[in-house]
């Protein structure tokens, strides 16, 4: 079977594109972050690269270097903003692995030791909330050295 194609129509292409808003916590020329709408916890980020992909396997090198930068960057802040004491990163490829939405991305999740994470894509979250844990992140990441 031929592999699947990227698809511009897909909701983070439009985030990128600035047709959908998003709580934006980080950007530079090549990623994007901002708070899952869905969290599994709070604090729950994601990264993106700005060149398409659909995930992993069909991603540019160069594309994955900046973004696992990015990574680092955001876990970081997103670490201090939630003093948590771990972070869980998920990245799925492929709805068999467990991926929805068809452009390559990064979870970032603050854990605490005792608290489970919540269901993937299990509700919806409060914007004032999802917007107040955004600002959290921006202040720790201009805090970072
Ligand atoms: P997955 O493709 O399974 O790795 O996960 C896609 C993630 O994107 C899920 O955790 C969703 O909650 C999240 N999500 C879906 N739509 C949006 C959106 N408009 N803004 C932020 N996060 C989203």
């Amino acid at each position: 079977m031929a592999d699947a194609q990227y698809d511009p129509d897909n909701i983070f292409a439009k985030i990128l594109r600035g047709e959908i808003p998003c709580h934006r916590v980080y950007e530079d020329a090549d990623t994007l972050a901002f708070m899952d709408v869905m969290p599994q916890g709070d604090g729950h980020t994601l990264v993106i690269p700005k060149a398409p992909s659909r995930g992993l396997l069909d991603a540019d090198p160069a594309a994955l270097s900046a973004l696992i930068v990015s990574v680092q960057k955001v876990a970081r802040a997103v670490k201090a903003a939630f003093q948590a004491e771990g972070l869980t990163l998920f990245q799925f490829n492929e709805p068999a692995g467990g991926q929805t939405v068809f452009h390559l991305h990064v979870h970032i999740i603050p854990r605490r030791e005792g608290v489970p994470l919540k269901r993937h894509e299990g509700g919806m979250a409060d914007n004032a909330v999802l917007a107040e844990h955004a600002a959290r992140i921006r202040a720790a990441l201009e805090a970072e050295p």
